[in-house]
């Protein structure tokens, strides 16, 4: 069987209604198979790059334990993305939820369908301030901390916490 591993999962919606599409997800994520989730991050919200007509992202990072392999989990975050995508398609079209698996353990992988860590991760602020909120001190496998990586990021103002939100 598959160790233990702790992994990070990056959430993310620019539906009509994300804060409920996030919300959704972050407790799915806790019932996926071989896995709990172990901590979840306040919402955030970030402004769309491009046309300003259109919602807010709202992102969020969940911390995981799981025994699924990497590409088993792989799978099972794009069942999620798939069965939110269905029930969406006909209103907003197809960019409901986007689960991107940020890390897993301590591992770098380079298969043709998964990447980790995440290939954007270390550029994004609505990705590495919610983690840092969850792991402070987590080091990336290049050995890079999270908190540095964060704090070079937190001044841009692009990202801020949804306000009276607690997981
Ligand atoms: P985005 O790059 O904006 O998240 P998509 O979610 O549509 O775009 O991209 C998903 C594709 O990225 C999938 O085909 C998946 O196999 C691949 N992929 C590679 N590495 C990862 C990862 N760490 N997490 C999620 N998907 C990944
Ligand atoms: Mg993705």
């Amino acid at each position: 069987m598959t160790p233990l591993a702790d992994v990070y999962v990056g959430l993310g919606s620019n539906l009509a209604d994300p804060v409920v599409q996030v919300r959704r997800a972050l407790d799915e994520l806790d019932s996926l198979p071989l896995t709990r989730r172990v901590a979840a991050s306040r919402l955030y919200a970030s402004r769309p790059v491009g046309p300003q007509d259109q919602p807010d992202f709202i992102n969020a990072v969940a911390h995981l334990r799981t025994r699924l392999s990497p590409l088993a989990l792989l799978d099972q975050l794009q069942a999620l993305e798939q069965r939110h995508r269905r029930i969406r398609q006909r209103h907003w079209g197809p960019r409901t939820l986007d689960l991107d698996l940020l890390l897993y353990g301590n591992e770098t992988l380079k298969l043709p369908r998964l990447q980790v860590p995440h290939r954007e991760m270390e550029s994004r602020a609505f990705v590495l301030l919610p983690l840092a909120e969850l792991a402070p001190r987590l080091l990336m496998p290049n050995g890079r901390r999270i908190a540095d990586l964060a704090e070079t990021l937190a001044t841009t103002g692009e990202v801020e916490v949804l306000p009276g939100n607690a997981n």
